[in-house]
């Protein structure tokens, strides 16, 4: 940390966000996880960020939480833990220093879980110290500005978003040949997107108005965005903001009311709308969120259209939050076989499928925050544009994990459903010059589908 941060970092904020934030969560499931490690290691291969240093690992990351639990629950941290650094009531500011550090090198992408002897989930004890962070003033402020726009619904008196949100409209108008079909209450499917969708993969969505459109689906897309990509709060730490959002989008769900909420993200908003936020609520929604493959696999196994297969191997990277996080493997796999006989399973996949080291608590590739902070009229900070540097190396080197095992199937064209690990993966093409190409699904299957004529 930087001598300009550590001074406005406010130790009595940070011991109350460590009283109030961390001590109130903790459950029987988080005491499970800080009781049972057995210190094994066995998390670090899976992790994305330990290929930067051994320092990342899980185990190592989870820590800092472990020592706070220790200290005022178990008879050891408040005897011999204290003498030897095994536990700690608060941090100090060097200690925290590390906090931070750590928590921007987690993606909360599940993988530790699923090769922890124990299934330990070291990310959500790693979510548990960015909120920590987070509370005491301690988040990057290029993420909490961004953010604020998202809470405070600013975002829309933005123009550069407005603009972003009405020329995707006007273009699914033009594709479909019609007015869209715009908060339509009641409607068989609510297409849901995000701001930051319209922005980075406009075609796709207006390829999914397309299929909706050919299969004379009943339909509706929304004339606002319900935010830049919901809830950004989650991802940085910030539960209050998260919940504020969250309200936003589950009352604009119960009041179209459709069947189905279909996304084309299957980022941490997946989980997130699917599950968190019902949970957080404690509501039984009356419609079914899911991604847009798990719609077209079914329509596809229904008949209703048949696809026209590629001659050429491809390859499905599974978005950890829609797959680990949310239980997504089957409905891709249904629509990538169909598109090629040669598919291939990447080397790590289904609920093994290495992390691209961005996502759910990496947000973004760090050109693309820096763009759209500058877009947006954000300043960016001496410290914000180090922490950004500092983000490209795990990317790099996770990275070269992925594009080695994209070479080893020798895919031509890599497919995902999740906007940032396109990005990720995009950026670890062309870094490692691998040949091949990274997609959204819903961009070659869109136009490789033929409908069938009832
Ligand atoms: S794999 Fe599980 S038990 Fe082993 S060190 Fe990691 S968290 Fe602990
Ligand atoms: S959740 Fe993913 S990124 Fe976080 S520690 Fe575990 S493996 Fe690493």
């Amino acid at each position: 940390m930087t001598q300009a941060i550590a001074e406005k970092v406010n130790m009595d904020a940070l011991k109350r966000a460590i009283d109030e934030v961390f001590y109130s969560q903790i459950d029987s499931t988080t005491l499970y996880y800080f009781q049972s490690c057995v210190n094994c290691k066995a998390c670090e291969v899976a992790c994305p960020f330990t290929p930067t240093s051994l320092h990342y690992s899980p185990v190592n990351k989870a820590e800092i939480s472990r020592q706070l639990y220790r200290y005022r629950f178990s008879i050891w941290g408040k005897t011999i833990g204290k003498v030897i650094g095994g536990s700690k009531k608060y941090l100090t500011l060097n200690e925290a220093e590390t906090m931070v550090d750590y928590v921007w090198h987690c993606t909360n992408c599940g993988a530790c879980m699923f090769v922890c002897p124990m299934a330990i989930d070291s990310g959500a004890l790693i979510d548990l110290l960015r909120q920590v962070a987070f509370k005491a003033g301690m988040v990057p402020k290029i993420y909490r500005d961004i953010a604020d726009l998202e809470i405070s619904g600013k975002y829309w008196d933005v123009d550069f978003f407005k603009n972003a949100w009405n020329s995707l409209i006007s273009k699914i108008k033009d594709a479909i040949g019609k007015e869209v079909p715009l908060d339509k209450k009641k409607s068989e499917i609510l297409f849901y997107a995000s701001l930051y969708e319209a922005m980075v993969y406009p075609d796709v969505l207006v390829k999914v108005a397309k299929i909706l459109d050919m299969l004379n689906k009943d339909w509706t897309f929304m004339s606002k965005p319900l935010g830049i990509r919901p809830p950004i709060g989650l991802v940085i730490g910030d539960k209050e903001g998260a919940i504020k959002v969250m309200q936003r989008v589950y009352s604009y769900f119960t009041d179209i009311s459709p069947k189905y909420v279909m996304m084309t993200a299957g980022g941490f908003e997946y989980p997130s709308l699917r599950y968190t936020m019902h949970e957080t609520f404690k509501v039984k929604p009356t419609y079914e969120v899911v991604h847009v493959t798990e719609l077209l696999a079914k329509w596809y196994e229904n008949n209703e259209f048949e696809i026209e297969p590629l001659d050429e191997i491809i390859t499905w990277h599974d978005p950890c939050q829609l797959g680990r996080r949310g239980g997504v493997f089957e409905a891709p796999r249904v629509l990538m076989k169909a598109l090629s006989k040669k598919f291939k399973e990447l080397p790590s996949h289904g609920v093994n499928s290495f992390c691209c080291s961005r996502g759910g608590g990496g947000c973004g590739v760090p050109t693309m925050v820096e763009n759209m902070a500058k877009t947006l009229g954000i300043a960016i900070s001496e410290d914000d544009k180090k922490f950004l540097d500092s983000t490209i190396e795990p990317l790099i080197k996770a990275g070269k994990i992925k594009v080695n095992e994209i070479n080893k199937v020798k895919a031509k064209e890599v497919m995902t459903g999740c906007p940032v690990c396109i990005e990720s993966i995009g950026f670890s093409i062309d870094y490692y010059h691998a040949n091949s190409q990274v997609k959204h699904i819903i961009d070659v299957l869109a136009d490789r589908m033929k409908v069938n004529k009832k």
